[in-house]
């Protein structure tokens, strides 16, 4: 980058001299070629203003207008012969006032073009080089720059943000309160002698309020925030991460007291030697870097590093070590009450009207994160804007919450009457399966209605923990999920790819429970899916620790399980082929169905009329 392009430079050069011949000729005038006998004939027919010689050239001005102009310039090879043969004639002429002025010899003297033109030229040089100059030095601002960390400093948004702000997370504001504490007054700390970590990582899933936790520290403790993400640090070229590690080390340590806000550490803090490539590649002299920093970051210095993931698994274990992201704050999925106050936020500043109750989606938004409620309740309040009403209902967060939950209804997606007639008996076949397997949660909802990826849905409650599952809850969910595609082969007599998501799931199941936890007789209780994550392209893949014999026992295994599901779901579809035609029917004409109304279906009831809230109430849970 230190060399500069040569052949700009030409270019440059090649626009200067363009531009100076063109100003030259437009000021000295490249000649109107007149003969020198017109010249001779003009001055005598006393047609002649004024003339002066200079450069070899004379220029005229006229009394009347030749070739259209009152002045005209000619090349004259030797001015002293001119001036013999016209001497006397101008005397003459001038002494009557017909000649105004003349000059022979002006060489010596300078005209106002002379001497400003070499001052425009001189001038535009020197403009374009300073313009190089300034160019290039700000290019070189650029590259220097370019080691320094792209960090933002204070809050992005200028909004100071609090522990009020983030709702529900008590045991995390709690864990963090000490942090804060230490940053409003390290003496207390220091003076017992007690060792305040480095290093806190905020772990748990994208939305959980990580981001807003980290803010609300440095908002409650009133020190300088500096955030970046572990993404910024990577960068095509090397040594660039390991050099913006240090500049922004070294910023915090000048607004100490300070926090460190690294988002994303699993960009840049990733196992090393785990990616393909292996070596000292870029990402490890960042991460390096990064570790060098935490340790010679000497006791209590007032800057303490947050930084957040969601895969706290791929991180390099060397962070993880004492002395630097030694302390760990899990940061879950709200409960019930936590979603509640979080809704209770975000609800401030929106207008709702008095059907709204927070506490009923609360109880309906099991699994939400906080930034799932937040946009639930804005899509809410984009519904209600959308039709001019003041205030968002009941009825516009139940929409809402299916907006969320899929992606935006494909209402334009007209499906073809036997499309939709496939799909809802694809649906009514998971359904009739869930409604007959003991283990399973009751059906919540159905629809028809085509959302972002799939064609329609079934929900029962969403699932919670698989840590807690049994084998039979696993092989009944497998069996649920296949109730689509063994619907559609009983009852249409084709099968369609509409299943393959669900296949997919059920397999990847079934799999599970013979090789990860041990749940088949044949392979006995051995996990052979629990090995080391590799790092390949932008995909994580297993290592396979075991045999060609084995990997063929679980192939046999899986295939088995599926089968033992696949004619179990049969059998159940078969025996209440009449409920799931009653389903399929109601689905055709109503396009949606609540568990209610379809819990009335299978029980051969009348079905009753669903609510505004239908959804709302569907997923209505106590946890
Ligand atoms: P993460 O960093 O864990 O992915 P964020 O902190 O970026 O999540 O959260 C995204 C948004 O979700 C926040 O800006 C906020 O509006 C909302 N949010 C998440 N958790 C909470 C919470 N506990 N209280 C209030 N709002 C929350
Ligand atoms: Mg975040
Ligand atoms: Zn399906």
């Amino acid at each position: 980058m230190k060399k500069r392009n040569p052949f700009s430079f030409l270019v440059y050069l090649a626009i200067l001299g363009i531009v100076f011949f063109v100003i030259l000729s437009i000021f000295r005038g490249v000649g109107n070629d007149v003969p020198y006998s017109k010249v001779v004939e003009l001055l005598r027919k006393e047609q002649v203003k004024s003339f002066v010689i200079s450069d070899g050239k004379i220029h005229m001005k006229l009394h009347t207008e030749y070739d259209g102009e009152t002045s005209l310039v000619t090349g004259i090879s030797d001015p002293e012969l001119f001036r013999q043969e016209v001497g006397e004639l101008v005397q003459q002429q001038y002494e009557a006032g017909i000649l105004e002025s003349y000059d022979f010899v002006a060489d010596k003297r300078l005209s106002f073009y002379d001497l400003i033109l070499p001052l425009l030229i001189v001038g535009g040089v020197l403009l374009i080089v300073w313009f190089l100059l300034m160019s290039r030095a700000s290019s070189q601002n650029a590259m220097s720059n370019f080691g320094k960390a792209r960090t933002v400093l204070g809050v992005p948004d200028g909004k100071k943000v609090t522990f009020d702000d983030v709702a529900g997370a008590d045991e995390e504001k709690q864990e963090l309160q000490e942090v804060v504490d230490f940053l409003k007054d390290p003496a207390k700390y220091t003076r017992i002698g007690a060792r305040i970590p480095h290093g806190i990582l905020l772990v748990g899933p994208p939305g959980t309020g990580k981001t807003l936790l980290a803010r609300a520290v440095a908002g409650e403790a009133g020190v300088q925030f500096l955030s970046i993400s572990g993404s910024d640090f990577v960068e095509l070229y090397v040594g660039v991460g390991a050099s913006r590690v240090r500049d922004l080390f070294d910023q915090a340590k000048k607004l100490a007291p300070a926090i460190i806000f690294i988002d994303e550490i699993d960009a840049v803090g990733r196992k090393r030697g785990s990616g393909l490539g292996g070596g000292h590649d870029e990402k490890e002299q960042t991460l390096n870097q990064m570790l060098v920093e935490m340790d010679g970051f000497g006791r209590n210095n007032g800057v303490i590093v947050l930084a957040a993931t969601n895969r706290p698994d791929i991180l390099d274990p060397a962070l993880l070590r004492p002395g630097r992201f030694d302390r760990q704050i899990h940061v879950g999925r709200p409960d019930v009450k936590g979603r509640e106050e979080i809704l209770k936020v975000h609800a401030k500043g929106k207008n709702l009207d008095e059907t709204v109750d927070l506490k009923v989606i609360a109880r309906s938004t099991a699994g939400f994160t906080g930034a799932d409620l937040s946009n639930l309740l804005n899509e809410a309040a984009i519904l209600a804007a959308r039709e001019d009403r003041p205030a968002m209902t009941m009825a516009d967060i139940n929409e809402a919450m299916m907006k969320v939950i899929a992606g935006p209804a494909k209402r334009s997606r007209v499906q073809q009457r036997r499309d939709l007639k496939t799909t809802a008996i694809h649906e009514a076949g998971h359904a009739v399966a869930t409604y007959n397997l003991p283990t399973q949660d009751p059906v919540r909802h159905i629809t028809i209605i085509p959302r972002g990826q799939s064609l329609g849905s079934t929900w029962s409650l969403p699932k919670g923990d698989i840590s807690n599952m049994t084998r039979n809850e696993m092989f009944e969910e497998i069996v649920s999920l296949l109730g689509g595609r063994v619907a559609e082969a009983l009852f249409i007599g084709d099968i369609s790819v509409g299943a393959s998501n669900d296949i997919d799931r059920a397999t990847k199941l079934a799999k599970d429970m013979v090789a990860r936890y041990g749940m088949c007789e044949k392979l006995g209780t051995v996990s052979y899916l629990g090995g080391d994550e590799l790092f390949i392209g932008r995909d994580y893949q297993t290592t396979k620790s075991y045999s060609e014999k084995v990997a063929g026992t679980i192939d046999d295994e899986v295939k088995a399980l599926m089968d033992q599901a696949y004619a179990r779901c049969k059998d159940i579809l078969a025996e209440n082929a009449d409920a799931l035609h009653r389903v399929v029917d109601f689905l055709l004409e109503h396009e949606n169905m609540t568990g209610e109304q379809f819990a009335a279906c299978m029980k051969g009831n009348q079905i009753g009329e669903s609510s505004d809230t239908a959804l709302l109430d569907a997923f209505e849970t106590e946890d």
